[in-house]
């Protein structure tokens, strides 16, 4: 199979997730916020590959491959400081390398798995969010260049099941946390833990009462394997998340007590379109997938803090131990 996006944080775990369920993994990456030490397990296995590029240009590395049967597109910044740093180059990814997606799965009859976000639901106006909620996004906001790529992607793969006939999912993927997220991606887990560990302030965007619901990357990581291989599901579009909703003072107030430090906040301004309310309905996963979260908040955040405490290569024997 062919894995956009290998050396990110979730790109990494499907990579060594598939490759221990037997498949071969062809990796691809331009390393913009991934890390080619996440792929430190992959790398040493006999059924991996990496290359590096950039999935926005044309995909010429794609002749000398064996033909894939499956294509999964994870490539494209995730968190707000990452896209907001690089916006143009978030909206190609997702744009141009969804159709070149589109295009190789045409080619070699491969099924196309494209990971969406709950961002396509922007600030939602419906709560919580099942995938009938057609969203409240502003298109020219600051976070406009990740959700509208998302929803374009969306439409394009659609479209492409409609009028080709290609086999292609949609994975909705809701706030996902573990280890080898990066400490500095200015995401709201590795910023709070970071925070703690160093025995500083969290601080809080807004007044902190708006919601999340996190899901560990274990969870996320079988749930998006199902999808993949369920048979009979072309344009399937599908939330994978926790609905176990917090508000991100909770979030706060939980990390310090397990980091064993005394709660200290400090206030920052809202960013612009910061949705205030954000809660999966998964009701379809369980029934076409039989599948739901199985690992508490609590649970995760402690993995993840043990990961962030040490080296990323002793918090994946404890990821390992759920
Ligand atoms: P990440 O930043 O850790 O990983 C993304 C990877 O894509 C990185 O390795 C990066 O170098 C690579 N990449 C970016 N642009 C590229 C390009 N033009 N060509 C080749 N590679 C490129 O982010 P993540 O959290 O692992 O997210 C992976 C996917 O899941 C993204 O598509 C994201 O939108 C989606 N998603 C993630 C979350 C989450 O909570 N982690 C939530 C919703 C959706
Ligand atoms: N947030 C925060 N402090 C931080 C980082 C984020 O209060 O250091 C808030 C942010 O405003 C948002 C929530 O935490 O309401 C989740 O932010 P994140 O960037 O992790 O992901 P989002 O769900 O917004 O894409």
């Amino acid at each position: 199979m062919v894995l956009c996006g290998a050396a990110g944080f979730l790109g990494s775990h499907l990579a060594d997730r598939l490759l221990a369920d037997g498949d071969r993994v062809t990796g691809i990456d331009n390393l913009a916020t991934g890390s080619r030490a996440n792929l430190a397990t992959a790398d040493n296995h006999p059924h991996f590959r990496f290359i590096e590029a950039d999935v926005s240009l044309p995909w010429t590395w794609a002749r000398d491959l064996d033909t894939p049967d499956l294509i999964a597109h994870f490539a494209s910044p995730a968190s707000p400081v990452d896209y907001g740093r690089e916006p143009l180059a978030t909206m190609a990814v997702n744009a141009l390398g969804a159709m070149h997606g589109v295009e190789l799965a045409r080619a070699t009859g491969a099924r196309l798995l494209f990971a969406s976000t709950s961002e396509v639901y922007g600030d939602p106006l419906e709560h919580p969010q099942p995938e009938t909620y057609w969203g409240n996004v502003n298109p020219t906001g600051e976070r406009a260049c990740y959700d509208e790529s998302k929803r374009y992607a969306e439409a394009y793969v659609t479209s492409a099941v409609r009028k080709l006939g290609i086999d292609a999912r949609i994975v909705r993927i809701f706030n996902t946390y573990g280890p080898r997220m990066q400490p500095g991606d200015g995401r709201v887990i590795p910023n709070f833990c970071m925070a703690a560990l160093r025995g500083e302030p969290l601080v809080i965007y807004g007044d902190g009462r708006q919601t999340r619901s996190f899901c560990y990357i274990t969870d996320l990581i079988e749930g998006v394997v199902r999808l993949a291989k369920a048979q009979a599901r072309s344009g399937s579009v599908v939330n994978i998340g926790n609905p176990d909703e917090f508000t991100i003072i909770d979030l706060a107030a939980i990390i310090a007590q397990i980091a064993g430090v005394p709660l200290k906040v400090v206030k920052a301004e809202l960013p612009p379109d910061d949705p205030a309310r954000r809660r999966p309905t998964i009701d379809l996963a369980r029934s076409l997938l039989d599948w739901e979260p199985k690992v508490a908040l609590r649970d995760g955040l402690v993995l993840t803090l043990e990961y962030f405490r040490g080296a990323a290569g002793a918090s994946d024997v404890l990821a390992s131990r759920i």
